[in-house]
């Protein structure tokens, strides 16, 4: 694998080159925007290329900035595929105009229906789920079993959890305005407010450092968080991990709130053909392996297991509200957290 520095880019990218005989370029490649950056996503990239003679350029830079150079370069654009995290974004994008429909057996055969676009738009290719997670040294919070629960006053002072700006809990938001209704969903967010231990600050690490630590009994955070702390060979690490309890909400409802990571094919891709043909290779077993690993996610495909610091988190029935859902109800969301004062 050679690198190189592009110098009007705003990463790097990265040439994954072809072991076999034929020369790459008679396979062409595949300009990939990602907002992804695991090295397990680098292996990846690489074997596809072993496997198809396709080499992949790697554009890395956050999603926003991706997407504003997409609608920038317009019909000129390079890119053939955006590789992004949670549906909030891939709705930017769909909004953004930049996203082109794919219709592919592959997918559509491989893809649970809820985690791709309905019209073709995106492809989800891994999922997280957003979890409650407690202080066991406080005791089990007996009747804490779904989000509704946790605007309960029986948790004052009780909750910590990032910023209402933070897209992870927009999304858990938007899926409550699907399931619930913005009515309910607006006084979810002021219950919960009610019960903040402390202003909203920090990621979901911090949240559960906090948790650990004592300084709040309940958090909310996504899973690979969790097992990033689980899996984690240091004894501190883990020490915080055992000093949790984990709980899937909505387990007898809709099921805990999923999200995804995905990709989707750049309208006007100039490499449209491997660019439909790297989304298919991405739901490959053993591309699901790399993609879901590389950040301890769920692969997308059904009947495939995640690793093992994932699945000690527990399992769970995952709500199946269509991801896109989620992203159209983004705007009312943030109103939302706005009028009930969730910093
Ligand atoms: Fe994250």
């Amino acid at each position: 694998m050679k690198r190189m520095i592009l110098a009007a880019a705003m990463a790097f990218a990265v040439t994954a080159c072809s072991q076999s005989d034929a020369p790459a370029s008679d396979a062409g490649e595949v300009n990939v925007f990602s907002s992804r950056h695991y090295d397990t996503d680098l292996a990846l990239y690489e074997d596809f290329t072993e496997q198809t003679g396709i080499t992949v350029n790697l554009i890395e830079a956050d999603a926003d900035a991706l997407i504003e150079r997409i609608v920038s370069e317009g019909d000129l654009t390079s890119a053939d595929l955006l590789v992004t995290v949670d549906a909030g974004r891939l709705w930017r994008a769909e909004e953004a105009g930049i996203l082109a429909p794919v219709e592919s057996d592959v997918l559509g055969e491989r893809l649970p229906a809820h985690l791709r676009h309905p019209d073709g738009l995106w492809f989800g290719l891994s999922t997280r789920a957003r979890v409650i997670i407690y202080n066991r040294a406080a005791g089990t919070p007996e009747g804490l079993e779904d989000y509704a629960d946790l605007a309960d006053p029986a948790w004052r002072g009780d909750i910590c959890i990032r910023s209402s700006s933070n897209i992870y809990n927009i999304s858990l938001l938007s899926s409550m305005i699907a399931n619930q209704g913005a009515e309910a969903a607006e006084s979810w967010a002021s219950g919960v407010v009610a019960n903040f231990a402390r202003d909203p600050q920090g990621n979901d690490t911090a949240q559960i450092e906090s948790v650990a630590a004592g300084e709040c009994r309940i958090a909310v955070v996504n899973t690979y968080y969790l097992a990033r702390f689980a899996g984690s060979e240091e004894p501190e690490q883990r020490a915080i991990f055992d000093a949790l309890g984990v709980i899937f909400p909505d387990q007898d409802g809709n099921g805990t709130h999923v999200n995804v990571s995905g990709a989707g094919l750049v309208a006007g891709a100039p490499n449209r053909d491997n660019a439909i043909a790297f989304l298919e290779y991405l739901t490959s077993e053993s591309a699901q392996r790399y993609f879901a690993d590389g950040n301890n996610e769920y692969p997308a495909v059904e009947g495939l297991q995640a690793n093992s610091a994932v699945e000690q988190l527990g399992t769970f029935r995952a709500d199946t509200l269509n991801a896109a859902e989620i992203g159209r109800n983004q705007r009312q969301a943030v109103e939302i957290f706005d009028r009930a004062g969730w910093n």
